[in-house]
Formats: C-alpha cells, structure tokens, sequence
C-alpha cells in the first residue's frame, strides 16, 4: 500500500515508519520539522519506497495514497505552548486538509487523538463515553481543545461525506528518540538524571499518569488501522504511576545520588490518568505487553548514547 504518516519525523511517526517500511509499504512522511527531525529516519532515507516531503499541514497539498496515519502535531505541553495559534491552526486546519485529501483520494484516515480530550477527568479510569473536564480558555486548551475539534472534524467527514475514519486516543508514551529539550517528564526525568542534575518534580508529585511503551502504542495503531473497529479508542498502558514514583524509580536505575526538587505545578495539570482499555482489547485484541521498568531500560540507554554522541557535559 501507498500510506501516508504526517508528523512522521516525530516521536511517534518514526517508529511507525519503522513498522511500515519492514512490511515492505510504500511510505510518504509529510513534516514541517517543528520537533521532528531527519535523523529519526535516517535508515530510510535512500530507500526507494521512502519519500520526505518538507510540508506543513496547514497548507494543502495533493497526493494519491491508501492509508493516512494524521499525527503531525507538536505533543509536548512545552512545544504546543510555544505558539499555541500554530497549535490550533495544526489541529483545525491542518486536520481540515488531510480529511480533504482522504475524501478526495477514498483513503483510509487514521487520527492520533489524544487522553487529553477528558482534560482533568473526574471519572477514572478515562472510558471513551467520558465527555471530559477541559478548560477551553487555559493554556492546555489550544492542544486539547484543537484535538476536540480534530475528532469533531473526523466524525463529521465520516457522516457527511463517507470518509472511512479511525480515531486513537493516546495517552502519555515514550520511548527512544524523544527529545531532550522536550519538557515532558519521562524526557525529563532521565535527561536531569544522566547529567546528575536534581529531577523536577511538579506539585508535590501525587498526581497520576499511565505510560505505554512506544512500539507497544505503534502496535495498537496499526491494529486499529488495519481493522473494521472506527473509534474512538484508548491507546495506553494501564500502569499508573504517581509522578513521585516515576522519579523515584529514574533516580534509582540511573543515579541514585541525584536529588529531587519541588517545582510549582503547571496550570491546569491533570491530577490523575488512567486508560480503560476494555474497547481496545474487545474490538483489536490489543494491550500493551511492555514493563515501565523494561521501556525505561531501552529510554536510557538511547538518552545516554545520544548524549555521549553530542558530549552533552554528562
Ligand atoms: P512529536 O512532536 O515528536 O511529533 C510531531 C511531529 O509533527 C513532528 O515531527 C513535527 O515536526 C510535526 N509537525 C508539527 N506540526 C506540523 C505541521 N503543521 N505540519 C507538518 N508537520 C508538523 O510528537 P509525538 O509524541 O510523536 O506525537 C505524535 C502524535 O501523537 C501527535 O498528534 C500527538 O498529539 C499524539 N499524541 C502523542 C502522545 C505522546 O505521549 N507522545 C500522547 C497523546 C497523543
Ligand atoms: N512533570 C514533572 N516534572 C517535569 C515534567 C513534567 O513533574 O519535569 C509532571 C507534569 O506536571 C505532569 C506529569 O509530569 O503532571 C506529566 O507531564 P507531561 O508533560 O509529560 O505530560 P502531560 O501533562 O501532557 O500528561
């Protein structure tokens, strides 16, 4: 098949890349490189199925493809803030445009929602028939509000012009090729601990979050994907780990002498998040397979080797 991955120099679209080009697709990644980077796709680059195209999706553009994987959207609270307007016009317009080229073209659309839609959730864990807690004027609203209007977009192209959709609910993954600079906590937490830096925990650290291992969350996509099942559906790993743990547990695999700091909690930080994952087991026989201990292992070990690469003062 001809599948296109928008964000594919992203986090998450690399290793998804990784996962298509080994099935032996033919893959197009459109990027605007806001927080991806060619090196994450270096293995590809050559390839004669492999195309890069430097786009931003806002703009329209025409191409003829089966598959469209929509994740091109900056995830991390610290890049989506920077310029929050380019965040939304990300989410409406860009979204806008890659459904346009679904219906045009008949392809099948795949849409990397978010848990962030249930914003500061009151019922947990987060089924998808939870409606949400969202602040729509704060300064998550831009991602979590333009993710809301994504899947309204989605829903509504399914109804009013047949466009064949798929809507996954991420929530909080990581993994190797994360960036350093970018702000989430599992990035954080490792950086601040190979540099022998104190780890910053936000708020007293009681507040909850569920982590699922990258190729475990590429896994579930593709199943969703490549099934009859159209959304919206949980993508995440269960575990849930209060943010102090987390800590605790970086410190101990990577350095126990670093210390912990106390910073002030960020507006609007959930307090708790946990998937239920009753719909991805039922409809794609999916859950994750991959221990918080183990993923963290493979995390630091890529954090260190990149860093020892720049000579980043370890
Ligand atoms: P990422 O920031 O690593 O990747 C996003 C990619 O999109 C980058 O390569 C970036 O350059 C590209 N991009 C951003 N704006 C663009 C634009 N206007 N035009 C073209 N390209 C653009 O993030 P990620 O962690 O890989 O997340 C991928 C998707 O999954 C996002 O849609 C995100 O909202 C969703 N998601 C991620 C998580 C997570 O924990 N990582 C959780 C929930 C949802
Ligand atoms: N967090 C933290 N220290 C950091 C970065 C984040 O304590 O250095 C906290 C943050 O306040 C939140 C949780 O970790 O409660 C997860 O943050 P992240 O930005 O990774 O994801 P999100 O809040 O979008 O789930």
């Amino acid at each position: 098949m001809r599948i296109l991955v928008t964000g594919g120099a992203g986090f998450i679209g690399s290793h998804l890349i990784d996962r298509l080009m080994k099935q032996g697709h033919e893959v197009l990644c459109l990027d605007n490189f806001y927080t991806g980077h060619k090196r994450n796709l270096l293995e590809w680059l050559d390839h004669p199925y492999f195309e890069l195209i430097r786009h931003d999706i806002t703009e329209p553009i025409r191409l003829e493809v089966d598959q469209i994987y929509h994740l091109a959207c900056p995830a991390s609270p610290v890049h989506y803030q920077y310029n929050p307007v380019k965040t939304i016009k990300t989410n409406v317009t860009g979204t806008l445009n890659m459904l346009g080229l679904a219906k045009r073209v008949k392809a099948r659309f795949l849409l990397a929602s978010t848990s962030e839609v249930y914003g500061d959730p009151s019922v947990h864990p987060q089924p998808e028939d939870y409606r949400g807690n969202v602040n729509c004027i704060g300064i998550r609203s831009c991602y979590d509000e333009g993710k809301r209007v994504a899947e309204t977009l989605a829903f509504d192209y399914y109804r009013q012009n047949h466009v064949d959709i798929r809507v996954a609910r991420i929530f909080n993954t990581y993994g190797p090729r994360m960036l350093e600079n970018d702000g989430r906590v599992v990035s954080n937490f490792i950086v601040q601990a190979l540099r022998g830096i104190p780890l910053t925990v936000y708020g007293d650290g009681s507040q909850t979050r569920s982590f699922c291992y990258v190729s475990d969350l590429v896994e579930g996509l593709m199943r969703l994907m490549n099934g009859e099942y159209i959304g919206p559906i949980n993508i995440g790993n269960p575990g849930e780990y209060t943010i102090l743990e987390l800590a605790k547990t970086i410190q101990e695999m990577v350095n126990p002498e670093t210390e912990l700091v106390f910073k002030p909690l960020p507006q609007d930080d959930p307090k708790q998040r946990q998937p239920d994952i009753t719909r991805a087991k039922t409809w794609l026989g999916w859950e994750p397979t991959i221990p918080l201990k183990e993923g963290l292992k493979w995390t630091i070990e890529d954090f260190q080797a990149r860093m020892e690469g720049q000579n980043l003062n370890l």
